[in-house]
C-alpha cells in the first residue's frame, strides 16, 4: 500500500516507562495527536498506530512470570490483568486522537493474531485493511495472543509492525522514541553515543566497526542484534526513529522535512546478514 504509513509510538514515550510507573504520558500522547491531525488535514495519506505499552506489558510479564506458559490460576489472572491493561493503553491513545478528530477503530492483537512458542502462526490484516479503506486509524497495542504451546504468549508492538510491512507493504514506518534514533551506544549510559543518521546496506559494516563488533562474528544482543531485529522487522521498507518528546518531530516526520534522527533504509540487509 503506497499511501499507508505505519506509527509506532513507543512504550517509552506514550507510557511513564522510565520511572516503571503504570501510568500513561499524556503529554507526549496529545502533543503526538495533535501533531498527527495537522498531517491528516495536509495529506492523503493512511495511517496505521501500533503502540508499545511499556510497564502495562513488562512489569506485568514479570510479576506473574507470564513469558513460559501460563499453567497457574495465578497466570491466568495475571493474563487477564495484563489484556485489560494493555487494552487502557489502546483506550487512552484512541480517546486521544479522537479528541483531536480523528476516527479510530481499535484492533486488539488477539484477536486478529495466533503464536505457537511465542512465534506468528497466523496474524490477519483485515481488520487494518477494511479500517484504513472506512477512513479510520487501525490502533494495536503489544499483548497477550493465544499460543499453540504456551496457551497464551507475548506478542510485542514491533510484532505487529513486522507483520503490517510484510503483509501490507507500507511506503514508510516512523518509530516514535524517547531518545533521537540509533547510537553507537545507549545514550542513556554512555555521553559519547553518537547518533547514526542514516543506516544503509553500505554503512552496516562501518557501523559495527564503530562500535566494536565485527560483521562477520555472530554477536548476540548488542549492535548487531539491534540491526539485525530492526531488519527483519522493516522487511525493506523504509524506516525512521526519532524522538517523540521533541515538539514538531511527529509532524516533520511524517512529512518528510528534515529531522535529526536514524533513517534506515535495509532493503538488502537481511540477505547480507544471511537470516
Ligand atoms: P520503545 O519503548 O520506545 O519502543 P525501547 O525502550 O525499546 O523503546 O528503546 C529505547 C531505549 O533504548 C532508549 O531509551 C535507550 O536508552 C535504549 N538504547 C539502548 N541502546 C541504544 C542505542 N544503541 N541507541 C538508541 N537507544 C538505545
Amino acid at each position: 500500500m503506497d499511501d499507508l504509513i505505519v506509527i509506532k509510538f513507543g512504550g517509552s514515550s506514550i507510557t511513564k516507562k522510565a520511572d516503571n510507573k503504570f501510568e500513561m504520558n499524556y503529554d507526549i500522547l496529545n502533543q503526538s495527536a495533535e501533531e498527527l491531525a495537522r498531517v491528516i488535514k495536509q495529506t492523503k495519506i493512511k495511517f496505521a498506530l501500533v503502540c508499545g505499552v511499556g510497564p502495562f506489558g513488562h512489569t506485568n510479564v514479570k510479576l506473574y512470570d507470564l513469558n513460559s506458559g501460563i499453567k497457574t490460576k495465578e497466570q491466568e489472572k495475571g493474563t487477564e490483568k495484563t489484556i485489560s491493561d494493555c487494552n487502557f493503553v489502546a483506550q487512552e491513545t484512541a480517546s486521544a486522537l479522537e479528541r483531536v478528530g480523528l476516527r479510530t477503530k481499535l484492533v486488539p492483537g488477539y484477536v486478529v493474531c495466533r503464536q505457537d512458542n511465542r512465534k506468528v502462526i497466523l496474524f490477519d490484516t483485515e481488520e487494518y485493511v477494511k479500517a484504513l479503506h472506512g477512513g479510520f486509524i487501525p490502533i494495536t497495542t503489544g499483548i497477550m495472543v493465544k499460543d499453540k504451546s504456551l496457551k497464551w504468549s507475548v506478542m510485542s508492538g514491533d510484532t505487529v509492525v513486522a507483520e503490517l510491512c510484510k503483509q501490507l507493504r507500507p511506503k514508510r514506518v516512523v518509530m516514535g522514541t524517547d531518545v533521537d534514533g540509533i547510537y553507537t551506544k545507549d545514550p542513556k549510559v554512555d555521553l559519547k553515543a553518537k547518533l547514526i543518521e542514516n543506516i544503509t546496506k553500505e554503512n552496516v559494516p562501518l557501523i559495527l566497526e564503530m562500535v566494536g563488533e565485527s560483521n562477520s562474528v555472530d554477536v548476540t544482543g548488542g549492535m548487531k542484534g539491534k540491526l539485525e531485529k530492526l531488519a527483519q522487522t522493516l522487511d525493506g521498507v523504509p524506516g525512521e526513529i526519532f524522538n517523540l518528546f521533541t515538539k514538531g518531530n511527529l509532524e516533520n516526520v511524517l512529512l518528510e522535512k528534515n529531522v535529526i534522527d536514524t533513517k534506515i533504509r535495509l532493503w538488502q540487509l537481511l540477505k547480507s546478514f544471511s537470516i
